[in-house]
């Protein structure tokens, strides 16, 4: 196996951080591959998971540190750091594809450069890092952007099902190209400003007590959060309360501002602090919500009785039994303190 740790080395020489990571293992009787961790064919991602500790966080480009690895682990799939050296479109299969073509059928957007067919089925287009952290494309369905903080599998890793990671453009063959522009657009983070959508109940909505209450329910129980579960919560919590900047109720540095306190008075590094947030910001903001209509109308027949009725709102917010925001049907993004690498 001194494939994967000459490519290991390989990649490690050019400045691209390197980690071991499981890989696809004959079950008994062998029909059939699994993960080679001990976690069992439940887990999600075989042959993904990381074999250090701290899976990407630990990548190296030491060659001794790499060299002792593969040593080790003479089989192990090779994980590479994305937002160092390189980002990566993760485009899954068929059906990204689509999505790509439907979203640019003028052909705008290539990938002329370094190229990889994953095990799996789908492709890693490289390009020169943006910055940006890990995110989808907006818009875009079956394609994801692996970028500062993430990591991909490479060549010559083994998928599960039986395929192995290789080049269809190497890096030798094509320098790493900028992002094309109308993909950055899709990834760049929303400002408030453009993202907000029509004010679900007006303008005199913004800084609405609702709001307010929502901010300060989330914000105390960020509060309550247990160590092992305060980067979660604050996860959790900020989704929920940035849905409601997103929706013009709230005001985007205040929520900020009042959650980094937070989070950093109960003791979450700022560092993680600022990725977790940035992560929930972005898909909070993707997905607005407005006042539940119970809130909603008791606020409204309050004012109907000292004035007479203005227009009726653009767009009904949806009904809820509660005057709590359940984030039903609207899951919290993934997390950012850990990551097994994309397909
Ligand atoms: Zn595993």
């Amino acid at each position: 196996m001194t494939a994967l740790l000459d490519a290991a080395l390989g990649y490690a020489a050019r400045g691209i951080p390197v980690y071991p990571v499981h890989w696809p293992r004959l079950l008994p009787g062998g029909a059939s591959l699994a993960c080679s961790c001990p976690r069992g064919p439940s887990w999600d991602r075989p042959a993904k998971h990381p074999l250090v500790r701290h899976g990407v966080k630990d990548a190296t480009t030491d060659p001794g540190r790499i060299g002792r690895w593969w040593r080790r682990w003479p089989q192990a799939n090779v994980g590479l750091a994305t937002g160092v050296v390189f980002d990566a479109l993760d485009v899954d299969g068929p059906a990204g594809l689509a999505a790509l073509r439907q979203f640019a059928p003028t052909a705008d957007l290539r990938l002329p450069g370094p190229l990889v067919a994953t095990g799996g089925g789908g492709w890693h287009a490289w390009f020169r890092p943006t910055g940006l952290g890990n995110r989808p494309p907006r818009g875009l369905a079956h394609v994801d952007w692996r970028g500062r903080g993430g990591c991909v599998l490479a060549p010559p890793s083994r998928h599960v099902s039986g395929g192995s990671y290789r080049w269809l453009r190497g890096l030798d063959q094509a320098p790493l190209p900028e992002v094309p522009a109308v993909l950055r657009d899709l990834l760049d983070p929303v400002l408030p400003t453009t993202t907000r959508p029509t004010r679900t109940v007006g303008p005199d909505m913004a800084g609405h007590p609702y709001g307010r209450r929502v901010l300060a329910g989330e914000l105390a129980a960020l509060g309550r959060a247990t160590p092992r579960h305060r980067n979660h919560t604050l996860n959790r919590c900020a989704f929920k309360v940035y849905r409601y900047v997103a929706s013009g109720l709230l005001d985007d540095a205040e929520v900020t501002a009042a959650f980094t306190q937070t989070a950093l008075a109960i003791g979450l590094d700022p560092a993680e602090v600022g990725r977790t947030l940035a992560s929930a910001r972005t898909a909070g903001l993707a997905n607005p919500r407005g006042v539940p209509l119970v809130a909603w109308w008791s606020a409204r027949s309050r004012r109907w009785r000292s004035r007479s009725p203005s227009t009726p709102c653009a767009a009904s917010p949806k009904p809820s039994r509660s005057c709590r925001p359940a984030g039903a049907g609207c899951s919290p993004p993934p997390s950012t303190d850990s990551c097994s690498p994309r397909s």
